[in-house]
C-alpha cells in the first residue's frame, strides 16, 4: 500500500511521520560529507533521507568519520564509500532507498571497489533481509551502531580491495543499545550555520499502533543535560543563533531528575543562542512546567508542532495515542492561554484501520476548530512489526484514502492561507537564514512562529547576512510564505 505525504508549511524538525517522528523520506538538503583530511584518504559520501534526526545523525557520522581519517566526497562518482542514512516510516521511503541503492550498484559494477552502506531506520527494520534484497550492499548499520561505523566501513573497504573481492562480504550491525546517546560526539557542521540540531532523546516508548519507530529506534533514552549544553555551547561558539532540540517525543525527555522544562530553560540561557525550538513533542507530555517554560522564556519560540493524527476518539483509541479529542483541545487551550501568539502545526494520518466517513468528518471539524498554521498530512500504510499490521485490518479502500486526504489538504490550504494572510501588516522579528531559493538577491528568514519570510533585495549589508535578526513589516502572504520589508 502506498502512502502519501503532503505538507502545508514547514516545521523545524519532525517527528515520526505517519506519527510524530519522521518526515518525508526525501534526500535532505545538503548531503553530508566528511571534513577534508589527507588527500589520499578514502572518501565517504552520506546521503540522508527522512527526518531531521537523520540529518543530525549524518552530521555526527561525518564528524566521527572525519576524525578517524576519512575524507569527504562531493558526489558518488568521487566516493570510495556511499552511505545512505534511511527512513522506515513509510514503505515508499524504503522503496526510494532501494531504488537509489540499485543506481549505486550500477556504479559499483563499473568500480567494484565502491562500498555501499545502508544506515538508520531501514537498516534496523530490514536487518539481514536487506542484504538478500540488495546483495550489492556491503554494510547494514542500525541507529545505535554509529560509533562502530569507522570499523564497519574499513572492513568492507578492505574486503572490496582484497584479491578475494569476489567473495561476498556483508557487515550487518543492528544491535539496539538502550544506553547509547552518542555522548561526546559532535557533528561536523552542526546545521546550516544559523540553525543547528541537538538530539536530546533517542527511541520511543509510546508504541502507537501504526508506528514502526519504537522497533527501529529502540527504547526511549535522554542525553545527559551536561552533554546537551556542551553541544549547544559548541554551536553558539560557532556562530549559530538557533538551536532545535530533537527527540522522537522530545517533551517526554528525562535524564535522572532533570526534566524537559528545566533543560529548555537552561538551553535558552546559553550565551549567543537567540532562539530555541524543539520537535517533535507528544501531546499529553505538555505538562504545566513545559507550557510555563515556553510562555516565560523569551528565547523559546512560540511555536509548537502538536501531532493530532485524527479528530475521532475511536480512531485515536485504535492508534493508542493516549489522548482523546477533548484532551487534545485542552492542551491547545492551555498553550494558547499561556502564549496567545503561539503558532501550531500538526500531523494528520488519514485512512487508518476502521476509519469511517464520520471519523473523517470529525478530523476535518477539529482542523477547522483548531486552525493549525500548517500541517503534514499522510495516508495510512501498514508497517510490519507494528500492532496495527499484526492485529488491525488495513480496510479503508485506497480510493477513499486518497479522496479523504485530498479533502484534508484542501481544508488545510484554506486555513493556512488565512493564517498567513492574517500576518499582513504585522511586525515580526525575522532570523535571516540565507539567500532565498528563487533569487540570490533576496534573503530568506523565519519568524519566531516558524513562518518563512522573504526579505527585500536591498537590505543593508549588516542585515543581509545569515544570523542577523531583522524587524520586518509583513506586506503580503501566500499560504506558505510571507513577504516583508524593513519595519
Ligand atoms: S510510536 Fe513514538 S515515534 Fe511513533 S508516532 Fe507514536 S509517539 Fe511518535
Amino acid at each position: 500500500m502506498s502512502s502519501g505525504l503532503h505538507q502545508i508549511g514547514k516545521r523545524p524538525a519532525p517527528a515520526s511521520g505517519p506519527g510524530d517522528v519522521a518526515t518525508p523520506a526525501a534526500p535532505a538538503d545538503g548531503d553530508a560529507a566528511a571534513p577534508d583530511v589527507a588527500s589520499d584518504a578514502p572518501r565517504v559520501l552520506i546521503e540522508t533521507y527522512g527526518c531531521q534526526m537523520n540529518v543530525a545523525d549524518s552530521d555526527m557520522l561525518v564528524g566521527l568519520l572525519g576524525r578517524t581519517g576519512w575524507g569527504r566526497a562531493r558526489s558518488a562518482d568521487d566516493a570510495d564509500v556511499v552511505l545512505i542514512n534511511t527512513c522506515a516510516v513509510r514503505e515508499k521511503a524504503e522503496d526510494r532507498v532501494l531504488a537509489r541503492a540499485a543506481e549505486l550498484a550500477a556504479l559499483q559494477r563499473r568500480r567494484p571497489e565502491l562500498v555501499i552502506g545502508i544506515a538508520g531506520c531501514m537498516a534496523e527494520h530490514l536487518k539481514e533481509s536487506l542484504v538478500e534484497r540488495a546483495p550489492w550492499v556491503d554494510v547494514v548499520a542500525g541507529p545505535d551502531s554509529y560509533r562502530r561505523m569507522p570499523e564497519l566501513l574499513a572492513a568492507a573497504r578492505a574486503a572490496r580491495l582484497s584479491p578475494d573481492a569476489a567473495t561476498p562480504f556483508h557487515a550487518v550491525d543492528v544491535r539496539l543499545d538502550k544506553a547509547e546517546t552518542y555522548e561526546g560526539l559532535s557533528g561536523a557542521d552542526g546545521g546550516d550555520g544559523v540553525s543547528g540540531f541537538v538530539t536530546i532523546q533517542r527511541g520511543c516508548d509510546k508504541f502507537c499502533t501504526f508506528c514502526v519507530v519504537p522497533f527501529t529506534r529502540g527504547r526511549e533514552r535522554g542525553t545527559p543535560p551536561r552533554e546537551v549544553l556542551r553541544q549547544v555551547r559548541e554551536l553558539a561558539d560557532r556562530g549559530y543563533k538557533e538551536v532545535v532540540l530533537l527527540g522522537q517525543t522530545v517533551n517526554s525527555y528525562r535524564w535522572e531528575d532533570a526534566t524537559f522544562a528545566e533543560l529548555l530553560r537552561a538551553v535558552a540561557r546559553v550565551d549567543g543562542i537567540e532562539r530555541v525550538r524543539f520537535t517533535s513533542p507528544y501531546p499529553v507530555d505538555f505538562t504545566d512546567d513545559v507550557v510555563a517554560a515556553i510562555a516565560e522564556e523569551p528565547k523559546v519560540c512560540k511555536y509548537v508542532h502538536l501531532p493530532v493524527q485524527s479528530g475521532s476518539d475511536d480512531v485515536l483509541t485504535r492508534m493508542r495515542r493516549g489522548y482523546t479529542v477533548a484532551d487534545y483541545r485542552a492542551i491547545v487551550a492551555r498553550l494558547r492561554a499561556a502564549a496567545p501568539t503561539i503558532a501550531l502545526s500538526t500531523d494528520i494520518l488519514s485512512g487508518f484501520s476502521g476509519e469511517t466517513e464520520a471519523d473523517h468528518r470529525a478530523t476535518l471539524a477539529l482542523m477547522d476548530e483548531v486552525r493549525f498554521d500548517s500541517a503534514f498530512m499522510f495516508t495510512y500504510s501498514e508497517r510490519d512489526l507494528t500492532f496495527a499490521a499484526r492485529k488491525l485490518p488495513d480496510d479503508v479502500p485506497a480510493a477513499d484514502k486518497r479522496r479523504r486526504l485530498a479533502e484534508i489538504i484542501a481544508l488545510q490550504e484554506r486555513i493556512s492561507a488565512e493564517a498567513f494572510a492574517a500576518q499582513v501588516g504585522r511586525r515580526e522579528r525575522v532570523l535571516v537564514v540565507g539567500p532565498s531559493r528563487r533569487s540570490a538577491a533576496q534573503m530568506m528568514g523565519r519568524t519566531d512562529g516558524f513562518k518563512t519570510v522573504i526579505l527585500p533585495a536591498d537590505l543593508p549589508a549588516a542585515l543581509a547576512r545569515p544570523g542577523a535578526l531583522v524587524d520586518v513589516e509583513i506586506e503580503r502572504a501566500t499560504m506558505a510564505t510571507l513577504f516583508g520589508r524593513l519595519g
